[in-house]
């Protein structure tokens, strides 16, 4: 049990001292002092990034001695919880054979298997080592199968940091252009006009805007590429026949349809997205949960287009995939996803805690409501209906959401900073942790009235 939740101490730039001097020991010797973009900032109080000394179940230690119960998980990675004892004792036995031989091993057609077992869209599967690196060998794949070029991609959808995907990603309004036609903005300095000239921007959760689209664009597009719930804008849900209308779209016009599972694989469901709605894509995308913590991707899909890369006219390529000891860890992974009731449990509990946030909400008259399901989900403060898209996204109120994570992580709750992205639970959550967890919120709610 967590220390007396009043009695913490605020997680400040003084409270977290070690972190701080880290920090200034990064900033010497790495670019911005972080390895990813999205590291940059730790928060509310705090002017430098939390550094994490070590995890354990549903928990983590920062640098300076505090505890916290994780929602952030790697960004849902870690779906076992933190050093989980059964993956660790077959990482072991692993490490001990040999990490990697850059040839083909028994592990990664186990895990194959597994993904082709679960996944209804996968009839075969090719790995890569992120979620970036294999939304590009899903995208290489549509393009080589349809002979087309172009791709059409939804404003607020996240699918990675290269060249090809990262466009519209978050564009400001001043970049965004009209709601219902957006720019392509590029998400950074370096991805070349060329490049961007071939992502068609679409609004998510508009049939009307994406007919327009496709009948502009007609007999152009190689394929339409979506996060099935968007996790990269607080876990904005499709309407209703929404899917089903892009597939009806694609199978229309010979278009691929690419779900990026990257975060809703074998944690919305065993089989992912498309298993919970019913909508089965052409190319599937995983990493994440996958791994359970483990640095591995892959996309799958139906042998019309996956055998074009079997016969290598599509090619497909990486030093690292498919390595013993990710496909160990991922097969761990999976193996106790996939284990009756096991997803059930962790939904159940987030079930309790979006219950717990409306109530205390209410009883505060604090405006906001709930997105997501019980493995994914997140607060939007100030909206009086859900968001359908990333634009009416950005009329939520994010300095109170920086309020109530700054309130929680007081509290020894780690919740994402972003308000534009999500909770995640893991199989490790306990109920004394949802207990907590739930306390936390009546206090931070409160605060934040
Ligand atoms: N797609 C989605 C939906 C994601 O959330 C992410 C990362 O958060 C990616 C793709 C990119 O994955 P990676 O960071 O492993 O390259």
């Amino acid at each position: 049990m967590l220390e007396n939740l009043v009695a913490r101490p605020t997680i400040d730039d003084q409270t977290t001292e070690e972190s701080r001097r880290w920090f200034e020991r990064a900033q010497k010797v790495l670019a911005g002092g972080i390895s990813s973009s999205a590291r940059a900032f730790g928060g509310g109080s705090l002017t430098h990034p939390l550094y994490m000394a070590r995890g354990q179940g549903s928990h983590i230690w920062d640098l300076d001695g505090h505890e916290f119960i994780d929602y952030l998980l790697s960004y849902g990675s870690v779906i076992l919880g933190h050093a989980h004892l059964a993956q660790q004792a077959a990482l072991i036995e692993q490490i001990e054979q040999g990490t990697m031989f850059g040839t083909c091993n028994m592990l990664e057609v186990q895990l194959a298997e597994e993904i082709c077992r679960l996944v209804p869209g996968a009839d075969l599967v090719r790995y890569a080592n992120s979620g970036s690196e294999a939304m590009s060998g899903a995208v290489r794949a549509a393009r080589g199968f349809t002979g087309k070029n172009k791709i059409i991609k939804f404003e607020g959808h996240y699918h990675g940091w290269l060249d090809q995907l990262a466009i519209s990603n978050r564009p400001a309004l001043s970049d965004a252009g009209p709601s219902d036609r957006p720019n392509s903005a590029p998400h950074s300095r370096g991805i070349p006009q060329s490049v961007v000239a071939d992502v068609i921007i679409c609004p998510w959760n508009d049939p009307n805007a994406l007919t327009q689209i496709l009948d502009e664009h007609a007999g152009q597009i190689a394929a339409i590429v979506a996060e099935p719930i968007v996790a990269n804008n607080a876990c904005i849900m499709p309407q209703p026949g929404y899917l089903e209308f892009l597939r009806s779209q694609c199978d229309l016009r010979d278009i691929v349809l690419i779900f990026d599972e990257i975060v809703t694989g074998f944690r919305v469901a065993p089989g992912g997205a498309q298993q919970l709605f019913g909508v089965i894509p052409d190319i599937s995308v995983f990493s994440k949960a996958l791994g359970g913590g483990l640095p591995i991707s892959a996309f799958a899909g139906k042998h019309k287009i996956m055998d074009l890369i079997g016969a290598n006219k599509i090619k497909h390529g990486g030093t690292y995939n498919g390595n013993p000891l990710c496909a160990t860890g991922a097969l761990v992974a999976l193996q106790t996803i996939s284990a009756a009731g096991a997803l059930d449990e962790l939904r159940n509990n987030g079930e309790i805690i979006i219950d717990v946030i409306k109530c205390s909400a209410a009883k505060n008259h604090v405006a906001c409501l709930m997105q997501g399901l019980g493995s994914m989900f997140q607060i939007v403060f100030g909206a009086e209906k859900p968001p359908r898209n990333y634009r009416e996204l950005l009329t939520s109120n994010t300095e109170t959401y920086g309020r109530f994570r700054q309130a929680m992580l007081d509290q020894g709750i780690h919740i994402n900073s972003s308000g534009m992205a999500c909770w995640f639970i893991s199989l490790a959550h306990s109920e004394e942790d949802v207990e907590t967890t739930c306390q936390a919120i009546e206090i931070a709610m409160k605060q934040i009235a």
